[in-house]
């Protein structure tokens, strides 16, 4: 079979190669993969940087042996595992041949000490698809039966299947609060910026505002739901006094756009230094900041911590992965809804076939994009 792996430890180096197809493993689906889409953890593996590369290396010998990356697809069950039970919460959903499922990519232990509390999306031994085994930029792969999640093929079309994956990462950062009712700013309008507009207005949020540093992601925050799309241009010089300005002058803007109400929920997707102090100063009194964004350095400064966190009151509220399996209950609610299916249609800007799959990257990497998506088999 076709698959693209990562070959070598530098950037780019990635391979569209013939691979042996995966052997089905007794508590496995062979999943024969019909479509798949791009994320920011592929662009730091096709750059080369990052605390990815580290897992890749650790789990592949240095990468004597490639992997096959990948990690936000679907497909069409080909083969069940002899010792599946079934799929989903308890396992209690029966899974077969020619079922489309999409892929939940952390697989957990469930034994440690946060599995064992029912936090599987924090466990601390979780192995990630395309990371830290081989992943969906294939025609196969043998998923653990953990992770395959069925869609209803009669309303959820193979496109919106394929982003499930991380359309569950802003079901989980859109329903942590319950956003009915509630004034929400999302800095970072990238695709789960995008799906978290989606989201918080599919349960009822009264007012979103979005802002970003393009115009063209500004205007699909726009078309998904974003009452006010607010432009920014951060400091470059990281002139401290130049960025305090511009911060100020961002807040006042949500602050106008948001008035009578004020910023109750402000969601940090992008990562920007910048942006998490801007949301710190934007949000309300009491009110809460959920931060899934990730700074290119591990260390933040958070420049007005005591006025902005302790006096202000406000909840911090990290969001990693999907809660298995209620975020993915939820998304399977919220896709069976034809408005939020074409919001998120809306988002994938780009389709390209399986072997044009640089394209695919190159088209990601310029931001000039919402989801990019493969199409890994035709039919
Ligand atoms: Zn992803
Ligand atoms: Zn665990």
């Amino acid at each position: 079979m076709k698959a693209i792996r990562k070959v070598a430890a530098r950037p780019g180096a990635l391979e569209w190669a013939d691979v042996a197809t995966p052997h089905c493993g007794p508590d496995e689906v062979l999943v024969r993969v019909r479509a798949a889409s791009l994320c920011g953890t592929d662009a730091h593996i096709y750059n080369w940087d990052g605390p990815v590369r580290e897992m890749i290396l650790a789990t592949t010998d240095q990468l004597r042996h490639p992997r096959i990356i990948g990690h936000e697809f679907c497909g069409e069950v080909m083969e069940v595992g002899r010792e599946v039970r079934g799929v989903g919460d308890g396992a209690a959903e029966p899974i077969r041949r020619g079922d489309l499922v999409s892929a939940e990519s952390h697989i957990v232990c469930g034994q440690c000490y946060q599995c064992r509390r029912g936090q599987f999306h924090v466990c601390t031994r979780e192995r990630i698809l395309g990371v830290h085994r081989d992943g969906g930029f294939a025609e196969y792969i043998a998923l653990p039966a953990s992770c395959a999640w069925i869609n209803d093929p009669a309303t959820v079309p193979v496109e919106v299947a394929c982003i499930e994956e991380p359309f569950g990462n802003a079901v989980h950062a859109a329903t942590e609060y319950d956003p009915r009712g509630q004034c929400v700013v999302i800095f970072g309008a990238g695709p789960i910026g995008l799906f978290s507009i989606i989201v918080a207005e599919a349960f009822g949020a009264e007012r979103i505002i979005a802002v970003d540093t393009t115009a063209f992601r500004l205007e699909l925050a726009s078309r998904v739901g974003a009452h006010t799309a607010i432009l920014t241009s951060p400091e470059a010089s990281g002139d401290a006094g130049r960025r305090a300005r511009e911060r100020e002058r961002i807040v006042g803007l949500i602050r106008d756009a948001a008035a009578p109400l004020e910023p109750d929920l402000v969601f940090e997707m992008s990562g920007h230094p910048d942006a998490i102090d801007a949301a710190l100063l934007a949000v309300r009194r009491g009110g809460k900041v959920i931060l899934f964004g990730l700074p290119k350095q591990s260390a933040v400064t958070i420049e007005r911590y005591a006025e902005d966190v302790i006096f202000g009151g406000v909840t911090l509220k990290g969001i990693i992965g999907r809660k298995l399996y209620d975020t993915w209950k939820r998304t399977r609610e919220l896709v069976s809804r034809p408005e939020v299916r074409s919001k998120i249609r809306a988002v994938i800007t780009h389709t390209f076939p399986f072997e044009r799959y640089e394209e695919a990257f190159q088209k990601m990497l310029a931001r000039e994009s919402g989801k990019v998506v493969l199409r890994i088999s035709p039919d």
